[in-house]
């Protein structure tokens, strides 16, 4: 007869008959099976089922007291997300014996007396049944987490690091509903590099380049609370989204930000207005309500930033204050 092999299963018999259960596992042994589990009520099965998860139910049918369907409704309940086989033992051959035991939950049935390569049969079947359900849920779970890094990869701007305009988009759309529901303010920046058409021009697009990685290391580097986010949304264009931060707090975000700038002298050899490189930005601040979009926050700050860009650039200036940070540190003084 055949023998199971490379077998670690661990198999429940449940059955009240005593004589049934030890000629069962008994079998079951000789053939190799790991370890066989008894169990003689309803109330035994269920309990070692939840202790021991084994691989595979070999199930009476008739008990006295809660039977075996109940049993095999049972665990299906018990279950979550796992399947283990169940294979009812049954004295009756009826077809609605049969059909009683799949729609309760069975996988297969044994008639009694049950003759060993018949039951190696069925185990050698369920344990195949079993290999490709588990690999189902490997493969499963390995699809989540690449789908996960997809996802995450198509929100990454791949020459900065930075979440791209994908994911801008998808964050600000988020934190606008957040601050709503929490009626926080939250503030959004969007910044240029000044100049960078210049510089490219100037000094070559590999530097351009360059250019752009720093400068977006430098606002990753400001965005240290959480939820703050740097992205990059266009060539040498960035957005800052920061939640929680009302104006007053904006403008003290603006300025760290530019002192990190001036302290990092990345010279920019073709700037009018400076010896290294500078940003301009424009800020809108709104604990949002329902007329708040992300659209109009965007327009907003864009506004700011043409209002930064026209007062000559290396400010940062607000749409709602209408004055720069730097004139705003004046004015609380
Ligand atoms: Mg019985």
């Amino acid at each position: 007869m055949a023998i199971l092999q490379n077998t670690d299963l661990r198999i429940l018999v449940v059955d009240d008959q005593e004589s049934v259960r030890s000629h069962l596992s008994h079998e079951l042994l000789r053939m190799g099976v790991e370890q066989v589990l008894e169990a003689a009520s309803a109330e035994e099965a269920l309990a070692a089922f939840e202790q021991h998860q084994p691989d595979l139910v070999l199930l009476d049918i008739l008990m006295p007291g809660n039977n075996g369907y109940w049993i095999a409704e049972r665990i299906r309940d018990l279950e979550d997300g796992r399947w283990t086989p169940i294979i009812f033992l049954t004295g009756m051959d009826r077809d609605e014996d049969l059909w009683e035991g799949i729609r309760t939950g069975g996988d297969d049935y044994l008639i009694k007396p049950v003759r060993a390569t018949v039951l190696a049969a069925k185990i050698r079947a369920m344990q195949r049944l079993l290999a490709m359900q588990r690999r189902l849920v490997a493969v499963t779970e390995e699809l989540y987490e690449a789908n996960r890094q997809l996802n995450s990869l198509i929100e990454r701007d791949a020459l900065t690091g930075l979440v791209n305009r994908r994911g801008f988009d998808r964050v600000l759309h988020e934190q606008i509903r957040l601050a709503r529901r929490e009626s926080t303010p939250l503030t959004l920046m969007m910044c240029d590099i000044d100049f960078f058409k210049q510089y490219n021009d100037n000094l070559g697009h590999p530097e351009g380049d360059k250019c752009l990685k720093a400068v977006a290391n430098m606002l990753a580097r400001t965005c240290q609370r959480p939820g703050d986010l740097a992205c990059r949304v266009g060539g040498e264009e960035f957005a800052l989204i920061l939640p929680n931060t009302p104006r007053s707090g904006a403008m003290m975000f603006a300025r760290a930000l530019t002192e990190l700038l001036a302290s990092g002298k990345l010279p920019h050899p073709a700037s009018p207005v400076s010896p290294y490189v500078t940003v301009s930005g424009g800020i809108t601040t709104c604990v949002p309500d329902e007329s708040t979009t992300s659209m109009g926050m965007v327009t907003r700050a864009d506004e700011a930033l043409y209002a930064a860009k026209a007062l000559g650039r290396n400010h940062f200036f607000s749409y709602e204050l209408q004055v720069t940070a730097k004139d705003h540190l004046v004015a609380q003084r």
